[in-house]
């Protein structure tokens, strides 16, 4: 069984991990064994593979990677009701601890104990099998295909934003980076009832598959135009009602107020490893409200409702699909970052 294994910084290798089989081995009762089929590659994984750490997480021992994920249920534990082995599922790659304070508050994205997949030390999941619990394993229905479904974890990330901002129907809004979590987000929005929303980037290829998404997606390219004036000249000088910041870029953090209407809200989803500034007085002089989101909770079943619907769509954002035994090459790939691509998957063999 081989799986992708980040060595350390730079060094991937397709190789068995014995230890994962043999951890593994023994299937708890509420937990299920999946066969994957489609993993997404994550900038959080390029980012292990390039720079070997993100913030306080540090590669320190071989660890495999991803945790974007769908499969198949290929055997359940004795308590397991939901799911039946051949049932096609995606996966939600946190897992809190069930009895933590911030699990028991509803907010267990920020239990400090959450083990989170190729997050150091925990493994991820590019291999040919799992065990997961199968309380964030979901069921999807046949309409939904495998690289939708491993596509469900990043939509999470935007459907978990538009729900921190409190989208009302009718906002205008503006989402910094078309990068994949900035399209997810741009979709989460318009499904939660943005009138409009204002894309930027400087990749011009991002940009038109932003715009192809949705008539209601304005792309502005952030080299050429200024963004806070089209918004204000587009709103009667009012301004946006939202702006998500979706970069993790300080300079963009840093002049995230420009375009917000007084009374507006900020959502920052861009992983900023290092403190950053932004601007206090002009957050003020809005009476802005900033909202944080660290990952997502309790949002898996509302993003495969929407996929199976068509309520949002995320199929244009998969841009390009590579066999497990080219998954190396596929992380050299992405680690140049492509400006045509947002979404690369690795398909493992069935
Ligand atoms: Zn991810």
């Amino acid at each position: 069984m081989k799986s992708l294994v980040l060595e350390r910084k730079d060094e991937l290798s397709l190789r068995d991990v014995p230890e994962i089989d043999r951890e593994e081995a023994a299937l708890g009762p509420r937990d299920v064994r999946i066969k994957l089929h489609t993993v997404g590659i994550c900038g959080s994984d390029v980012h292990y593979y390039t720079h070997g750490k993100i913030g306080q997480f540090e590669v320190k021992a071989p660890m495999i990677l991803g945790h974007e994920a769908s499969g198949t249920v290929i055997e359940t534990g004795g308590e397991v009701q939901h799911l039946k082995v051949g049932d096609r599922v995606c996966m939600e790659p946190g897992i809190p601890d069930p009895n933590s304070k911030a699990t028991r508050l509803g907010m267990y994205n920020v239990d400090p104990a959450v083990r989170f997949w190729a997050t150091p030390p925990v493994h991820g999941i590019l291999r040919p099998t799992c065990v997961h619990p199968a309380a964030f394993t979901f069921k999807l229905p046949d309409n939904v295909s495998f690289a939708e479904a491993a596509m469900v974890e990043p939509l999470a990330v935007g459907v978990h934003a538009a729900t921190k901002a409190r989208v009302r129907p009718g906002d205008i809004a503006v989402v910094l980076g078309a990068g994949p979590i900035g399209l997810v987000t741009a979709l989460s929005a318009l499904a939660a009832g943005c009138a409009r929303v204002y894309v930027t980037d400087l990749a011009e290829k991002k940009l038109e598959i932003a715009a192809s998404l949705s008539r209601a997606i304005v792309p502005v390219h952030a080299g050429k135009a200024n963004l806070a004036e089209k918004v204000h000249a587009e709103t009667e000088g009012w301004g946006a009602d939202i702006v998500f910041e979706a970069t993790g870029s300080p300079k963009a953090a840093a002049g995230v107020f420009e375009a917000l209407a007084p009374g507006g809200c900020v959502v920052m989803i861009g992983g900023q490893p290092d403190p950053i500034q932004y601007d206090a007085g002009a957050a003020m002089v809005r009476e802005a409200r900033v909202e944080n989101i660290f990952r997502y909770a309790h949002v898996f079943p509302r993003c495969v409702a929407m996929l199976a619907s068509g309520a949002i769509d995320v199929k244009p954002l998969i841009t390009r699909t590579f066999d497990f035994d080219e998954s190396v090459r596929a992380f050299e790939i992405a680690a140049s970052a492509p400006p045509a691509d947002v979404k690369m998957q690795i398909e493992l063999p069935q």
